[in-house]
């Protein structure tokens, strides 16, 4: 079953430069229980698609076309009270910087009973006592104990499970997950990731989980949609895009992942820089850094095509147009 169904996505924004077209047409869907991967560089489109499925992108001044459908709910026409009811209770997200996403004034465990009473209308007791089952589930030592203190006494490991643990609290039906464990060392990415499945299993919340990590990816997703200047280049299984990638941007991002057989030789990259957003190529937005443009490339978008099972924007592909 569709949890999330997005639809022709545009997310625009008017600046100084000209309209930045940071979201340009994506269209996905998100089934029950499953960990959906988008993939980009920076500046891709991946961040301000989630924020417009959590309605914190303001329109306006941004300028939102498409659907968002989350269970046939059209999202873009909920108030800013329905949003604020369905956010945190519905649809939650896990943020990159954990540090930067609490209050460092209250305690963890007053921004974790805020939740609750939000969201729940548990009572005080009640409420404390779900907390502190929670932050037992995302393995916080001494639970109790670090309910009262504040999060500058955490680490960045620990503040990021008890992240994972406010954002399941209401046992929402979607979870979006931006680069969570980014700002975390390796070590600590790990275990967090490990925590993350599990918890995902138990509780079968759908994921939507952003990154620009390969290796994440493989490790956690399902299927994985590769984003490139505002619009999904590639999506397949996860198996797949690694064992048979079809994009030459998804190829390139394979390609440049650190290797052990790359010791000692210089590191393949893709050439260039992803194009400003106010100013994306015409054709292929991908065929001023791609190895394989041809002529039509420059001029003509290729539309999304599918090849066993894999689905791809690009001229290489189909029958037709080139050559
Ligand atoms: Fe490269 Fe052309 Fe395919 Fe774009 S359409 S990825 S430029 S080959």
């Amino acid at each position: 079953m569709k949890v999330l169904e997005v639809e022709d996505l545009k997310v625009h924004f008017r600046s100084p430069d000209g309209l930045v077209k940071a979201v340009d047409g994506v269209s996905f869907d998100l089934n029950d229980s499953e960990i959906l991967a988008l993939v980009g560089e920076s500046g891709c489109g991946k961040t301000v698609t989630v924020l417009t499925i959590m309605g914190l992108v303001k329109s306006p001044p941004a300028i939102v076309e498409g659907k968002i459908l989350y269970k046939s709910n059209e999202l873009t026409k909920f108030s800013k009270e329905e949003y604020r009811k369905m956010r945190g209770r519905k649809i939650s997200m896990i943020f990159q910087e954990p540090m930067s996403s609490f209050d460092p004034l209250y305690t963890v465990g007053e921004q974790m009973i805020e939740v609750v009473k939000t969201h729940l209308q548990y009572d005080e007791k009640k409420a404390k006592e779900l907390c502190i089952e929670m932050l037992k589930k995302v393995q916080i030592p001494l639970a109790e104990k670090r309910f009262d203190e504040y999060p500058h006494q955490m680490s960045g490991g620990m503040l990021q499970r008890i992240m994972i643990a406010m954002a399941l609290i209401t046992n929402p039906d979607i979870l979006i997950a931006d680069e969570p464990t980014t700002a975390l060392d390796v070590t600590i990415q790990a275990q967090v990731l490990n925590l993350f499945k599990e918890l995902q299993r138990n509780y079968k919340t759908s994921v939507i989980f952003i990154t620009h990590d390969l290796g994440i990816v493989a490790e956690i997703a399902e299927r994985v949609h590769v984003m490139y200047a505002g619009k999904i280049v590639e999506r397949a299984e996860v198996g797949k895009l690694f064992s048979q990638p079809k994009h030459p941007y998804t190829k390139g991002l394979l390609e440049s992942r650190v290797k052990r057989e790359y010791k000692g030789k210089f590191l393949p990259y893709i050439s260039g820089n992803v194009p400003r957003p106010t100013d994306f190529p015409s054709g292929c937005r991908f065929h001023t850094r791609c190895p394989r443009a041809m002529e039509i490339c420059k001029s003509k978008e290729p539309k999304e095509i599918e090849i066993d099972g894999t689905k791809v924007a690009c001229w290489l592909y189909g029958e037709g147009e080139p050559e």
